[in-house]
């Protein structure tokens, strides 16, 4: 079975090459196999945790702006990734990925796993979040610790 729409999220650190790198493996060989891109601008506020007692626009336009400079350097990096094919969304990446993998009819989706165990677990992960409730097959890629 080959997958025909994979999408790829990429938090847009070093980290994201060994993501994009095994996404590119399971095209391997296959023309008809589509491969999309998102990365989602998480807002201020949230990160915040509600409400924040500033102006947060300019800032946030900052982040999108860094995102989509690196989203873009990403896809001249590695030319079977197409412009046309990557979303810059905001929001909360669980919902955003989800939502988009449903929105393309996407029947995998890749995501980087750090493998947390202890504190970190408790923490959770995109990985975690992205797999409970997803609409299709989802790949977490191991990612060797940060240190
Ligand atoms: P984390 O659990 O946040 O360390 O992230 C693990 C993986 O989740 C990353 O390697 C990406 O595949 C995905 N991810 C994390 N944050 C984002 C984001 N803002 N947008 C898209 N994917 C993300």
């Amino acid at each position: 079975m080959y997958y025909e729409h994979i999408l790829v999220a990429v938090d847009l650190t070093e980290e994201c090459d060994p993501v994009v790198k095994r996404a590119l493996a399971l095209c391997e060989g296959r023309d008809g196999t589509k491969l999309s891109l998102v990365h989602i601008v998480e807002p201020m506020a949230m990160a915040f945790g509600g409400d924040v007692p500033m102006d947060l626009s300019q800032l946030q336009q900052q982040q999108f702006d860094q995102a989509k400079e690196r989203l873009d350097r990403l896809i001249t990096k590695y030319p079977a990734l197409k412009k046309e094919n990557s979303h810059l969304t905001y929001g909360q990446p669980r919902q955003e990925i989800h939502h988009l993998a449903k929105e393309q009819g996407c029947d995998m989706i890749v995501v980087g796993s750090h493998g947390r165990h202890g504190l970190a677990l408790l923490l959770g992960s995109t990985a975690n979040d992205v797999l409970h409730g997803a609409p299709c097959d989802v790949l977490a890629v191991h990612l060797v610790k940060r240190t």
